[in-house]
């Protein structure tokens, strides 16, 4: 007899994420599997987090060396793992301090209260942070606060205030919007969450002068674009700029919870008493994801997601040339999003699913594919042949609305 988690799961968890009904038991790799032993290609890759795939042996071997020596003390007291990754964050980084949290949203916490701060005591008092509609930036409600979409936000109003949201992908809008009141610009370098979308040429380098010019701080929530995603350590550097902060997290820790807000010395403005964490930076999460950032580096994991991810985009653009339902694929790196002409995207995705390929469904018409970072050419051909297969499919049937 096999339990029956998802019936169980219906009974006793807080009904907030509508799950894919898939009970994953195991991972290797780029594969993981269900609790019927039914074996999938893992293209969500724990929301873009396990990027060394699952099980990776010199990260199951630095959690299980670390859990066996320390697991856990306070932040009262200096740990090595958490300094050593600190040193590894800033050394690869063009960032002088790091400050480490448990979740992405935490991290972006630590940036608003950053410039906050900046504000109190660097300029006038001014609060606002202006940020880009269709984005993403967390649960909490600092975080839902600074997320330009408001399906997240009315069922938790009111807000934090001192947050204004402009359209994507234009400085003018910037311009219009900052006042006396404004201290910092915060934007995701590609949105995730908003649908894979890829920021226009030279846009970025257009709000870093502007922050500079009007001496605001630019700040990059590169919890989904951090660490190897778009081809590169980090994702500004794609777009030769420098923020004055990022927020990481995602994957930062390869799967272990983990984030982590970095800063210039210019943003460096929080002192003793300002910020605290029981958690963040424990022992335990640092190990793991030191091991993690050692094997990005010392595999130039950031070069073969270049290599994989071209032959993933050839294969993809491919796909939309061969299926009218397939409007547009797009992204950077192992970060994509296929969009269709019509709301297909549960229809792909269970498609996807029966075939044995885990897909995000990002919109009502489109789904992302976020896989671990090792992703071979070979694998990422099994999983366009599936996609392929379900989008053939979906084009044949009669559309449906999605749940
Ligand atoms: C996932 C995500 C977050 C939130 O991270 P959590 O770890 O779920 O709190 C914030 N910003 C971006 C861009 C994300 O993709």
């Amino acid at each position: 007899m096999t339990t029956d988690w998802q019936a169980l799961e219906a009974k006793y968890y807080l009904q907030t994420v509508r799950r894919t009904p898939v009970t994953l038991v195991r991972g290797q790799g780029v594969r993981v599997w269900d609790d019927k032993g039914r074996q999938y290609l893992d293209f969500v890759g724990g929301w873009a987090a396990d990027i060394l795939g699952h099980c990776h042996p010199t990260l199951v071997k630095a959690i299980q060396e670390q859990a066996a020596t320390l697991i856990h003390t306070s932040n009262q007291f200096y740990t090595a793992p958490q300094v050593e990754l600190a040193q590894a964050l800033v050394q690869n980084s063009d960032f002088s301090r790091v400050f480490f949290t448990n979740s992405g949203t935490e991290a972006v916490e630590g940036l608003i209260k950053t410039a906050r701060r900046y504000g109190k005591a660097k300029k006038n008092g001014a609060y606002e942070m202006i940020t880009a509609q269709n984005s993403f930036h967390g649960r909490t409600m600092g975080s839902i606060s600074a997320t330009g979409q408001p399906h997240y936000q009315e069922p938790f109003t009111p807000l934090l205030p001192g947050f204004v949201h402009v359209e994507f992908n234009s400085v003018e809008a910037i311009m219009a919007a900052t006042t006396e009141k404004t201290v910092a610009v915060l934007l995701e370098p590609v949105q995730g969450e908003g649908g894979v979308i890829v920021p226009a040429p030279g846009y970025l380098a257009q709000v870093r002068r502007w922050c500079d010019e009007r001496g605001l701080l630019l700040f990059l929530d590169e919890v989904q674009t951090g660490i190897g995603r778009l081809g590169t350590l980090f994702g500004y550097q794609n777009f030769d700029i420098v923020p004055d902060g990022i927020a990481l997290a995602k994957g930062l820790g390869g799967g272990m919870p983990i984030g982590a807000f970095l800063v210039t010395e210019k943003a460096n403005v929080l002192t003793f008493g300002d910020h605290g964490s029981t958690f963040g930076g424990n022992p335990l999460a640092c190990a793991a994801s030191l091991a993690v950032l050692r094997t990005v580096l010392e595999q130039d994991i950031p070069a073969h997601v270049q290599r994989a991810g071209g032959h993933l985009r050839q294969r993809l653009l491919e796909l939309a040339r061969r299926y009218p339902l397939v409007q547009e694929v797009r992204g950077m790196g192992l970060l994509w999003a296929v969009q269709f002409t019509r709301e297909a995207g549960q229809q792909v995705l269970e498609a996807c699913m029966a075939r044995g390929l885990l897909v995000n469904r990002v919109r009502p018409n489109a789904v992302r594919l976020m896989p671990p970072l090792v992703l071979t050419e070979a694998e990422a051909d099994e999983a366009v042949g599936i996609l392929e297969a379900s989008v053939a499919e979906a084009e044949k049937s009669t559309p449906r609305n999605n749940p």
